[in-house]
């Protein structure tokens, strides 16, 4: 009952054009269901093993999210099923996110994670980093992947106004690659940035996506980077 309060009161609030991304980690399959029984057809999940157990069990339709750091050798159980990786941190990555989408026979979406927090420990390119990277002949040959925007995760602070002035930073960004010309494999359509602490911030600053997770859910029982 809690989780169908939860979205309603998180979706009445959600701007229009704006995806909610219903992040299940740590909760059982079960509190899925019970998200998917209300409506919600979007989740986000941050590990790897959990996601593709989850879609294993779960209905065919939900469109599943990673959102959490992804290691290159794991790229294989999800290629066949994911809808959007937010956490592409490295060339490498997405040449072997490219390579199993082609196993696969399928063009996999992406967003490239930008580091717009201060502390050091979240992961992501810096602007520079990407603006290098859309100049680099190796994106440029990659068929099977289509970069559609940007993700960022801000400080974990309360200061709100830090956290604005990252979203916007990142905001701008997205807007200063949307006016270059980009591979033909990239557009920037997609800016997913909000969590449950600072989704609506993340809205005013112009998110696309907001992940949430515990303000529907509930706290998760052990701390998730
Ligand atoms: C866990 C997680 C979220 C959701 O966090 P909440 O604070 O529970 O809403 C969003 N994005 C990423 C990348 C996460 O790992």
């Amino acid at each position: 009952m809690i989780i169908k309060q939860n979205l309603e009161e998180i979706l009445k609030t959600v701007t229009k054009g704006c995806t909610l991304i219903a992040v299940s980690k740590t909760h059982p399959a079960e509190k899925v269901l019970e998200a998917y029984q209300c409506g919600q057809r979007v989740f986000g999940e941050n590990k790897v093993q959990e996601l593709a157990t989850k879609y294993e069990v779960l209905p065919k339709d939900i469109q599943w999210h990673l959102i959490g750091h992804l290691q290159s050798n794991k790229v294989k159980y999800i290629a066949p099923f994911v809808h959007l990786i937010h956490s592409i941190d490295s060339l490498k990555l997405l040449q072997e996110v490219d390579k199993q989408a082609k196993k696969n026979n399928r063009i996999i979406d992406c967003l490239l994670q930008i580091h717009i927090a201060q502390e050091e420990t979240k992961f992501g390119f810096s602007a520079d980093e990407v603006r290098s990277l859309i100049e680099s002949e190796a994106v440029v040959s990659l068929n099977n992947v289509r970069i559609i925007g940007l993700m960022g995760m801000a400080t974990f602070t309360d200061n709100q106004e830090q956290v604005r002035a990252e979203f916007r930073s990142l905001k701008e960004l997205f807007e200063e690659l949307k006016h270059m010309s980009l591979p033909m494999n990239m557009v920037m359509l997609e800016l997913s940035m909000g969590m449950s602490g600072d989704y609506t911030i993340a809205m005013e600053e112009g998110s696309t996506m907001v992940r949430v997770g515990s303000a529907i859910f509930g706290n998760r029982n052990y701390t998730n980077p």
